[in-house]
């Protein structure tokens, strides 16, 4: 054995078998285990302003997304109610990050949530923190001046690791089950177990009936392959073909022209929160009946903006799973597939695929579409391992206590870091208001400027005398179909009112 200097052979990578149609250079579908199917699915838990970030670096643009994504990232920070919120819309945190570290290829490693407290100060020979009573304030952000003593929270919390007993179920796989199954992914991201079958009438399919046909070959992907398997997850419906043989499948007359949509409420809950439909101000030519931009308060702007934090797999859950949107609708399907098949390896992992959770604190108030939050439990302090445990946790561990011992223990509660007392108001949104703002076509976002409106419309080449207003309520249906365009239309407004 030769010693030396470590060579990049941590690189991890991870090797794909393929079989191509040799005449029409494509692939008709690889072969993998349980390890690429997890790094696959995995792509329904990343919030879509995550894969718009990830994406950017070469720049790839993502619908209306991208232009979005910038208009976040160029606003002053006055205009957010907290310096955190424009980092919570541009990075927001995925709610299975924890799970998603455990794959062998992870596209966006984040450094795991920590939890600060205000530092200490030494008032007369003791060491004192600024809490009233038993009551003690978390921050998710480092060094966030106290909202009650300004002192800087930059004290690390220590607080029970939830995950050591996570980590004992089950395997290595983190959402499939480990086993010895081999899957077949087809071009455009179907996801089943291998068998003769599925391949022959995959075959049949294609109208492929001569085995000479065909060649089996291996693929390695490594991290940056995998984003651009994203990339074309979400671009084409050949991803494996656009990504592993580098053809492009994707035609400008092949893209999906999106089509708005009456999508029957889904459930009660749904129809209870039209008490919070919202107006939008749009700005029309008469003559060519087309949305030239609209104008709106931060209730829409906080909706618009919200979206990037949604986890990719609850969007395509919300429509239907019929956004058109790649094969990502393809990949969501297969994960359902592979529950009924009793592939995953918990009722946890299924429903952070089919029904991911937003990352705690990221909620608007004025949540149109319904996607549940992850929430920080309330924590309590066990002086005994000198730690801050979960309250509930702690309550079933412990034999029965008295109420009063109970009540004297210190309790802990992680702030809202777009609140700026630090209350946790549940749902308040990202944008500072009352404020208006502009929004265009593609969903770039500014604050309206009356100046830059007329230079706008001017730019259009639509004369003043053609420009009439139109004054539309966003409801639930409207909520979807803005969702929906901004993946995969430039022109957003106009697809989604005209
Ligand atoms: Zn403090």
């Amino acid at each position: 054995m030769e010693g030396g200097p470590p060579t990049p052979v941590d690189r991890k990578v991870i090797t794909l078998k393929v079989l191509v149609d040799k005449a029409k250079n494509r692939v008709i579908f690889a072969e993998a285990d349980y390890e690429f199917v997890d790094i696959l699915l995995s792509f329904l838990t990343l919030p879509i302003g995550t894969v718009v970030r990830l994406l950017d670096s070469d720049s790839t643009s993502i619908g209306s997304l991208t232009t979005m994504y910038k208009s976040v990232s160029s606003l002053e920070s006055r205009r957010l109610r907290t310096n955190y919120c424009q980092e919570m819309l541009l990075n927001p945190r995925n709610a299975s990050e924890t799970e998603c570290s455990k794959l062998k290829i992870n596209v966006y490693p984040l450094e795991p949530a920590k939890l600060y407290r205000c530092e200490l100060r030494r008032v007369r020979e003791k060491l004192v923190s600024c809490s009233i009573g038993w009551d003690r304030w978390f921050s998710t952000f480092k060094d966030r001046e106290c909202p009650r003593c300004k002192y800087r929270m930059s004290l690390l919390a220590k607080v029970e690791d939830l995950e050591d007993d996570k980590a004992i179920e089950g395997g290595d796989g983190v959402f499939v089950k480990d086993g010895i199954s081999r899957f077949m992914i087809t071009d455009d991201l179907q996801v089943m177990e291998a068998s003769t079958g599925a391949c022959i009438s995959l075959l049949q399919k294609l109208g492929i009936n001569d085995g000479n046909e065909v060649e089996e070959s291996h693929f390695v992907f490594d991290t940056q392959e995998v984003i651009r398997l994203l990339k074309f997850a979400l671009l084409s419906k050949s991803a494996l073909t656009e990504a592993i043989l580098d053809v492009h499948c994707s035609s400008k007359k092949e893209s999906v022209k999106f089509q708005p949509k009456r999508t029957p409420q889904p459930d009660k809950n749904a129809s209870a929160s039209n008490t919070n439909n919202m107006t939008l101000k749009l700005w029309v030519s008469k003559s060519e009946k087309k949305v030239l931009y609209a104008e709106a308060g931060v209730d829409v702007v906080d909706f618009l903006f919200s979206t990037l934090t949604y986890p990719l797999g609850s969007i395509i859950r919300l429509l239907g799973k019929k956004s058109g949107f790649g094969c990502v609708d393809n990949l969501y399907k297969s994960a359902e597939d592979l529950i009924n098949g009793g592939y995953l390896k918990s009722e946890g992992c299924t429903k952070m695929l089919v029904c991911p959770k937003l990352a705690p604190f990221h909620s608007v108030d004025n949540q149109l579409l319904q996607i549940e939050e992850v929430s920080y439990p309330q924590y309590v302090f066990d002086s005994n391992q000198n730690l801050w445990v979960v309250a509930v946790a702690k309550t079933e561990l412990s034999s029965p206590t008295t109420e009063e011992s109970e009540e004297r223990r210190f309790s802990a509660v992680v702030m809202d870091p777009k609140s700026p007392t630090g209350e946790v108001d549940s749902g308040k949104g990202y944008m500072k208001g009352p404020a208006t703002y502009m929004i265009l076509n593609d969903l770039s976002v500014a604050p309206l400027s009356p100046i830059k409106s007329v230079a706008l419309v001017n730019q259009m080449n639509v004369p003043l005398s053609d420009v009439v207003e139109r004054v539309v309520t966003i409801g639930h249906n409207e909520a979807l179909n803005l969702l929906n365009a901004s993946l995969i239309s430039k022109t957003v407004l106009s697809d989604v009112f005209n």
